[in-house]
């Protein structure tokens, strides 16, 4: 009997524990997060285009005939639903940049079937869990639901057609974490940063894993010359 009692009171303690740690930590994360919202599925600038999953945003490059998608969003069904009704076919996308492998910007890949899908090397080192993820005071390793995939080094440029993908580092959020330059002109930053009272700001911790970091990330993006737009997932577009 006096077992069965520590035993209660320990569960009790857990129990405590972890909802004292959610209250500290989640629930704020989690009031912040409903504040945000999302780029709007439609046109944003010439040939780019967002598509809309609830709280998160990818972006769609056209390029001729061709398709980049920047992140692949969190539910397939959301993202193949807003990718048609721009009048695209999942199918012929050719190339997902990711700009890091939390859930929330993997989970879609599966529907891009003849993409080619690209990450930074570092970012690769989270998923091999060779530096792996952390949050919440544990570490994790994300799982990408493709098996294939390309690692790019920090500042390479590929073409597609007439326009220009260019990888830059910004690290904070995860150790890999990566944005891309489209045609010198639209960054799009994943989950660097917010927009907070009009200003572009580090995206908080948790989930963000590494502020000072990510902060610093932030001003060399904000240091960056002829920047049109920086695109956010979750917060929309700012307008430097
Ligand atoms: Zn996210």
């Amino acid at each position: 009997m006096r077992l069965i009692k520590r035993l209660l009171l320990a569960l009790a303690v857990v129990v405590l524990a972890f909802v004292v740690y959610a209250a500290i930590q989640i629930v704020p994360m989690m009031v912040k997060f409903s504040k945000l919202s999302a780029c709007e599925t439609g046109l944003v600038a010439p040939d780019l285009y967002a598509v809309r999953d609830g709280h998160v945003a990818i972006f769609v490059l056209k390029s001729g005939e061709d398709l980049i998608a920047f992140d692949a969003g969190n539910a397939p069904t959301n993202i193949e639903a807003g990718v048609r009704a721009l009048g695209f076919d999942p199918l012929k996308f050719k190339a997902v940049f990711l700009t890091h492998t939390d859930p929330d910007h993997t989970k879609g890949l599966p529907l891009f079937k003849n993409a080619a899908v690209y990450l930074s090397e570092r970012e690769g080192k989270v998923i091999s869990g060779e530096v792996g993820r952390r949050m919440f005071g544990m570490r994790m390793t994300p799982k990408l639901p493709v098996a294939k995939r390309t690692l790019l080094a920090d500042g390479m440029k590929m073409d597609f057609g007439e326009h220009s993908v260019v990888s830059v580092p910004t690290p904070g959020h995860t150790y890999g974490s990566t944005s891309y330059l489209i045609d010198g002109k639209y960054l799009v930053v994943g989950d660097l940063a917010i927009i907070e009272k009009g200003s572009l700001v580090a995206m908080p911790s948790p989930p963000t894993e590494d502020l000072a970091l990510d902060r610093a990330s932030v001003e060399k993006v904000m240091g960056m010359k002829g920047i049109a737009m920086i695109l956010t997932a979750h917060a929309g577009i700012y307008r430097p």
